[in-house]
């Protein structure tokens, strides 16, 4: 338990990684004033006016993490910053909702981490979710809505799969005359993201419409996509992990990952009762994970921009413990550790637009960061080891959150993503029922 009586203080881990280089520092203390990172200095150089906080023999201090894809309810703030997530991009709410959240997270440090919108999933004709997402039934539909997220200010949208072609044109035109930066979910492996990519969307989400991605495809066919991605300066946002779990939903093992107990009891109940997927879905997405795996190292190696998301939390994925199954996923796929940690904070910073405030230890940074013990740019599971968070200056002892985790656990949810996911449930329940009953 670190006591703090000053805003102004020394943070002295045994190394300290800036969120940039190769490797390491030893010998560096970190001055927090306020909010902010103020300076860093050799450990014997400290004022000695200043508070230390000193930090374990193995400790390794190091910017918070950003996730780069999520889907946000109440309860997921504490568990977010429990395993040292101090940033997110929420890729599909409700407008006003995700507002709401927005500024308490920014007043209320314990709430959750810091919040970056990219409104709702603007869908085609019939939407798949009715809460965080809005169906047009035509192009001037698809604009208006374009129009009205840029005017609150945002700077990035998403368009859905329900979106075809025509769609996607009309609203990048839209798009590109407000300055709006456009994410894309295909829902789907088949070839849509090539005339996409014409069409000037900026970022990919889940490898979705990349055919090349998700098949035993040769190294020529890959890079072919991927000289038209490098070309238009695409970003990949893979969330290995999304498909990863619906490849392998009902596993046993879940119901042994004592993570859970960050998870709020209605989001237990919604993942228990996803059912299992049809075998032949399951292989699908089973040998998609292992596909994926192959794009993603190929796309490191040929320089493409990977950015670090999950889709928390979609089928067992966890608010924040994500990021490091994510991050073990790229490492497992053959992304150095430090560069699929640099993807998950200088890099995703700069996709969200916060390269000079967040993801860096530096002079004149907002003082996010996390400590673990263990070093994991040597060993990506070390990731998981947190052992205290930062936030705006602020040391947030894991106990703390741990308590405002179970607070809002007991709270009943009614916010938007929890009820499109209950109706999806309840949808698919009497779908269940009545393919039975015939
Ligand atoms: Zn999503």
């Amino acid at each position: 338990m670190i006591a703090m009586n000053n805003r102004r203080y020394a943070m002295i881990a045994n190394e300290v990684w800036d969120g940039v280089s190769g490797q390491c520092r030893s010998n560096l203390a970190v001055i927090v004033d306020g909010e902010k990172i103020e300076s860093t200095c050799p450990v014997d150089q400290v004022p000695r006016e200043i508070e230390v906080v000193r930090l374990g023999a193995d400790s390794v201090l190091l910017p918070g993490l950003i996730d780069a894809h999520i889907h946000y309810s109440p309860w997921m703030g504490p568990a977010f910053l429990a395993a040292g997530v101090t940033s997110v991009r929420d890729t599909g709410n409700d407008l006003d909702w995700i507002a709401a959240q927005q500024s308490r997270n920014s007043s209320d440090l314990l709430a959750g981490p810091q919040i970056i919108s990219c409104g709702l999933l603007l869908d085609g004709p019939r939407p798949y979710w009715h809460y965080i997402g809005r169906g047009h039934p035509d192009a001037n539909a698809l604009r208006a809505s374009i129009r009205e997220e840029a005017k609150r200010g945002l700077r990035f949208i998403k368009f859905y799969d329900g979106l075809d072609q025509s769609f996607i044109e009309a609203g990048m035109k839209e798009a590109k005359e407000l300055g709006l930066w456009v994410l894309v979910d295909f829902g789907t492996d088949e070839p849509k993201a090539v005339d996409a990519v014409r069409a000037g969307i900026n970022e990919i989400e889940h490898l979705t419409g990349c055919p090349v991605a998700w098949h035993n495809s040769s190294q020529a066919e890959q890079d072919q996509l991927i000289d038209m991605l490098l070309a238009r300066k695409v970003v990949m946002t893979a969330t290995l992990i999304t498909y990863c779990q619906l490849g392998r939903m009902q596993e046993m093992a879940y119901r042994f990952d004592g993570r859970q107990a960050w998870a709020h009891p209605t989001y237990r109940d919604i993942w228990r009762q996803i059912p299992p997927a049809p075998l032949a879905q399951r292989d699908k997405f089973q040998e998609a994970t292992l596909n994926q795996k192959r794009f993603v190292k190929r796309l490191h190696e040929r320089g493409a921009t990977l950015a670090v998301g999950t889709d928390a939390p979609f089928a067992y994925i966890l608010p924040g413990f994500g990021v490091h199954d994510e991050l073990a996923m790229f490492v497992d796929a053959g992304v150095p550790e430090v560069a699929s940690l640099r993807a998950a904070t200088s890099g995703n910073a700069a996709l969200l637009g916060l390269e000079k405030e967040v993801g860096r230890i530096e002079t004149g940074f907002f003082a996010d960061m996390l400590v673990v013990s263990g070093n994991p740019l040597k060993q990506i599971h070390n990731i998981a080891n947190v052992e205290c968070v930062v936030r705006r200056g602020r040391v947030l002892p894991l106990e703390q959150l741990k308590a405002r985790s179970v607070d809002e656990c007991g709270k009943t949810l009614d916010d938007p993503i929890t009820r499109d996911l209950q109706r999806y449930m309840a949808s698919a329940a009497q779908k269940r029922a009545s393919s039975n009953a015939s």
